[in-house]
């Protein structure tokens, strides 16, 4: 399939496996498609299979609850869902899962291979009291690692210690400067969550831990997404995953950016990064989704969450 980039470019595309050409003209773009002939779809198919088999899972994505003391606009999870706690696993139930993935672990003979187990919810720091107790359980076990993606609301002083000594790496989700953010990361009662945000990095600032953020892309902040990178970059920030939102629901869908202008902010927010990155060598900020798909063009690396098609397990 043909689709106009912008005035100057045109993509060609199979989704099914991602074979792709960006040309300028319209003939070179029916010529590329016709050269794809199903011969050459059939063996990428059967690339793609063979190497998917040889893939193990590195990155375990474990939503331990639905619940969540936020209402961000474009929430994912009902409502009815997020403001009830007993959406929540317990101990056991945890622990079941935990138990499965190491029975897996154990069947894979390369003792360098390890999984991270990230918790996630609604927000997993509703039970972090529980999550500490459960990771201190598994301290010996040198094949699992565990990581939290959080809105920071809940973030306190001996959570944050606890992470450190356990090299336990936090993301954070934040949706860019207050005016920005506070549009749609918001509490129940519509009250901005920036500054509960702001203190918690502030914190993990103060204990040298330098901030890895999740910022999703909506209509309210596209624009700004060049702006975005450097007041992250002013905040210490050491890397950010630009997640255009995903229409799962109405609310949602009406903040979709259009194709055009998720194609011409992204390309200025990636200029800023650059820019920066060549003026502060030494302090760098990182756009992870950039960095992922680079190292899938000229190298073996698949990233820990794919979001390409055929296959988008992470999407
Ligand atoms: S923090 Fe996450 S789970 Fe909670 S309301 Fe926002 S998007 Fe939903």
């Amino acid at each position: 399939m043909s689709r106009k980039l912008s005035n100057e470019k045109i993509l060609v595309i199979d989704p099914d496996t991602t074979y792709w050409a960006i040309t300028d003209n319209l003939t070179e773009a029916k010529k590329i498609e016709n050269e794809y002939t199903d011969g050459i779809r059939e063996e990428l198919k059967r690339a793609i299979e063979t190497k998917s088999k040889q893939i193990l899972p590195t990155f375990i994505e474990f939503h331990v609850t639905e619940a969540c003391n936020l209402n961000c606009k474009y929430c994912f999870v009902p409502e009815k869902y997020r403001r009830n706690i007993r959406m929540t696993m317990n101990g056991d139930q945890i622990h079941n899962v935990i138990a499965k993935v190491l029975n897996y672990v154990d069947t894979i003979e390369d003792k360098n291979y390890n999984v991270a187990i990230s918790f996630q919810g609604g927000e997993a720091l509703l039970c972090k009291e529980l999550l500490m107790e459960i990771i201190e359980d598994y301290s010996n076990e040198k094949r699992l690692e565990f990581t939290f993606q959080t809105n920071a609301t809940l973030i306190d002083e001996s959570f944050l210690d606890f992470c450190i000594n356990k090299n336990i790496t936090l993301g954070i989700s934040l949706d860019g400067p207050k005016e920005i953010n506070d549009m749609t990361r918001v509490y129940p009662d519509g009250k901005g969550s920036f500054d509960r945000i702001f203190s918690a990095i502030e914190l993990m600032k103060s204990k040298g831990v330098r901030p890895d953020v999740i910022t999703v892309v909506t209509k309210f902040n596209v624009e700004n997404l060049s702006k975005i990178i450097e007041f992250y970059h002013k905040m210490k920030i050491r890397s950010v995953l630009l997640n255009p939102v995903e229409p799962l629901n109405k609310m949602a869908l009406s903040l979709v950016p259009t194709f055009e202008e998720l194609s011409s902010y992204y390309e200025k927010a990636i200029r800023s990064a650059l820019k920066i990155n060549v003026e502060n060598p030494h302090d760098r900020i990182i756009i992870r989704n950039v960095q992922e798909l680079i190292m899938c063009l000229v190298s073996d690396i698949i990233p820990r969450s794919c979001y390409m098609s055929p296959c988008g397990t992470a999407r």
